[in-house]
């Protein structure tokens, strides 16, 4: 029997919540599948959202990938392409670049002539990560617009605060009073902005987190959005130990027991993916009930309370997150956000879908 660990994608939630998306917009959807699709797997993914109106990511290497498998819709690079040497490949796969700085456009001679070339021009509306400066547009646009490989061009922005206290209104008073001179079209919202900025929406929604069963927002739950969580990390226990009064266990004595206890030890540690930095209490299921982390995670094995379950012991199904245990509470528990968690997902934990 192969060690118990596993990941199970449940393709039905991501269908689930692309619908929850649509519901919510009358916007074309640009799921965004970066990251491996935040670890659910590039095909997979895409094959569970093929109802998407596109695909956003990185690499051209996947975009090629999705075209080759079939994919018809906008493939977009967050981030454009980062030489003259990828513009072959964008031409010939078809594929639509954000476009985030001068020196990109100054790289547009280098196009291929035979094609045409869809571009997002990134508009800095605050973030400060990347994008023209409001000031900065208008000739951005103008170059694009007389440059002979330029087709379309959409203006886009990205929040840095849709899901926080601070919100999106200034950030989106700046945008619409740049794209003000402008007629083509427009995308801004993240899954947070979807779900709660309708005034966001314009032409293209470009929601992640949402589409992978999490919610953007600390103090709402997926669950009450209609969301269904996409990724299950599961494993077993596969031993267990009885502590007396004041016996530490794992590295550091991180979790010193002030009565008998009983403990699982869970095929399941950082290399897996699981956080290192997750505290003792972090919830944990053990056979669909709900106990907790304790001790220091190690490399292949972490600990649970077993006090309280008599009944479990070697062999119990554990779930580390996902179906029954949100993966925002082992994130916030970790001092982390649930993407990180989903992007973490080590290469040696087999997938089931
Ligand atoms: C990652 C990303 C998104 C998706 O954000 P979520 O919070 O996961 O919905 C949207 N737009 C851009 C530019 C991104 O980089």
């Amino acid at each position: 029997m192969p060690r118990p660990i596993q990941a199970h994608i449940d393709l039905n939630a991501l269908e689930n919540n692309l619908h929850v998306a649509r519901r919510a917009t009358s916007a074309r959807i640009m799921a965004v599948i970066k990251a491996n699709a935040y670890g659910h797997g590039l095909l997979r993914a895409a094959e569970a959202l093929a109802d998407a109106d596109g695909f956003a990511l990185l690499d051209i290497q996947d975009a090629v990938r999705l075209r080759e498998a079939g994919y018809r819709q906008t493939l977009l690079l967050l981030e454009g392409f980062f030489d003259a040497s990828d513009l072959e490949r964008v031409a010939e796969y078809e594929l639509t670049c954000v476009i985030h700085s001068v020196w990109q456009i100054a790289l547009l001679d280098a196009y291929p002539r035979r094609a045409a070339l869809d571009v997002w021009l990134k508009v800095n509306s605050g973030m400060h990560r990347l994008g023209f400066a409001p000031a900065q547009v208008a000739e951005a646009m103008e170059t694009l617009r007389r440059h002979a490989a330029i087709r379309e061009i959409t203006l886009m922005s990205h929040f840095s605060d849709a899901d926080e206290a601070r919100g999106v209104s200034g950030q989106l008073e700046l945008f619409n009073e740049v794209a003000s001179a402008y007629r083509g079209a427009r995308s801004l919202a993240n899954s947070a902005a979807l779900l709660r900025y309708p005034a966001t929406h314009g032409d293209w929604v470009r929601p992640g987190i949402m589409l992978y069963g999490a919610s953007p927002f600390a103090e709402i739950s997926a669950q009450s959005m209609g969301l269904k969580p996409a990724m299950t990390l599961s494993s077993r226990i596969i031993a267990t130990q009885d502590l007396s009064a004041g016996e530490r266990i794992g590295y550091g004595g991180l979790f010193c027991a002030d009565r008998s206890m009983r403990i699982g030890i869970v095929a399941c540690g950082y290399a897996d993916g699981y956080p290192r930095h997750a505290q003792n209490g972090t919830p944990v299921l053990v056979d669909g009930q709900q106990t907790q982390l304790l001790g220091r995670v190690s490399m292949d094995m972490l600990y649970v309370d077993l006090t309280a379950l008599p009944q479990a012991g070697a062999g119990s199904e554990v779930v580390l997150w996902g179906a029954g245990l949100p993966i925002e509470q082992v994130a916030t528990a970790a001092g982390t956000i649930s993407y990180e968690l989903m992007c973490a997902l080590t290469a040696r934990v087999p997938v089931r879908v």
